[in-house]
């Protein structure tokens, strides 16, 4: 049946020119920038991968030029992926910064922003819900809640 089928609209399509081309306009009309916007996600796709290295090492270069706003952009990211309270200021974070210090055992080194009660359990993205911690408490201290810190931490022994 197919090959009768295809042969038949062969004819037809021989004989009906100016029928496949207002197919071919309608078809386009419905389909036409569908199927390229399909192609150009596709060829951005595969720009992405091969320029995947290159991306990395720039991010990476960005990291270290800009080490706060980094993590200025990652806690603001985390906070604004949930439905919290979002005030905290650049400011803000220099001033927490000028601290120096994790809030929880003192280290000096690999701070980042924690937040105090997670926002995971209701806490805000706010100046009092926010503190400087090292990578190693905030990691210990994940998702907990103050309370549930007690004895976990150094500051809470
Ligand atoms: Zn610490």
């Amino acid at each position: 049946m197919s090959s009768s089928h295809a042969a038949y609209m062969r004819e037809w399509r021989k004989k009906n020119p100016e029928k496949v081309r207002t197919i071919n306009r309608r078809y386009y009309r419905t389909h036409g920038y569908g199927v390229r916007a399909v192609a150009g996600r596709l060829a951005s796709q595969r720009y992405r991968e091969k320029h995947r290295e290159e991306g990395k090492v720039y991010s990476r270069q960005w990291r270290k030029a800009y080490p706060l706003k980094q993590k200025a952009q990652k806690v603001r990211y985390r906070g604004r992926r949930s439905m919290a309270v979002n005030t905290l200021t650049s400011e803000e974070i220099r001033t927490l910064f000028s601290v120096g210090q994790c809030f929880y055992c003192g280290a000096k080194d690999d701070l980042t922003l924690d937040h105090f009660i997670p926002l995971s359990r209701g806490g805000n993205t706010t100046r009092a819900n926010i503190l400087v911690a090292c990578r190693s408490c905030n990691a210990s201290k994940h998702d907990k809640m103050p309370t549930e810190l007690l004895g976990q931490l150094p500051m809470f022994r």
